[in-house]
């Protein structure tokens, strides 16, 4: 954003009742969480090193979507992210990652977990599927990866358990 775009949206902020200011600081910790969960996906646990459809290595960036660096395979010119592949590939509410992680974690339900998290227990239902899916060399370093940043998080209101992974 322009330093003067910004500055009128500063401004235009004063305006805002207290429920459109608590929505937004709902929305600004939602953004922040999908920031935290893309950049751990792209640096640290699942990082593109061939095109997941025909696993040639040479590939470039390509844009981006959903906050994902987009990459297009010069073999087989199909376009990708991080997650394509992946269990985690076209799962939703990836601003709820952080705390279903640590939930997951934690040991706790499918319906426990849905209520931390305020998604529906099929969400949470899926979410452990996929995410136990993961290969055994990846699940403990995203589980935990994602865990840990969340406690990185000061905003979030949920109580802090040690990872056990
Ligand atoms: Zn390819």
């Amino acid at each position: 954003m322009k330093a003067n775009e910004f500055h009128a949206l500063s401004t235009a902020l004063e305006s805002l009742t207290p429920h459109q200011k608590r929505r937004l600081i709902k929305h600004l910790h939602e953004l922040e969480h999908i920031q935290a969960v893309n950049l751990l996906i792209e640096h640290r646990l699942l990082a593109v090193s061939s095109c997941p459809h025909c696993h040639h290595p040479h590939f470039t960036r390509w844009g981006s979507a959903s906050g994902l660096q987009r990459y297009r395979c010069a073999e087989c010119h199909a376009t990708f992210n991080a997650l394509t592949g992946t269990p985690l590939s076209h799962l939703r509410h990836k601003e709820k990652w952080l705390e279903y992680t640590q939930q997951l974690v934690d040991g706790r339900s499918v319906r426990k977990s849905a209520d931390a998290c305020g998604v529906h227990r099929n969400t949470t239902f899926r979410w452990r599927h996929r995410f136990l899916m993961l290969p055994n060399t990846q699940k403990a370093s995203t589980l935990a990866g994602i865990a840990e940043a969340d406690e990185t998080h000061s905003f979030s209101s949920h109580s802090k358990v040690k990872s056990k992974v």
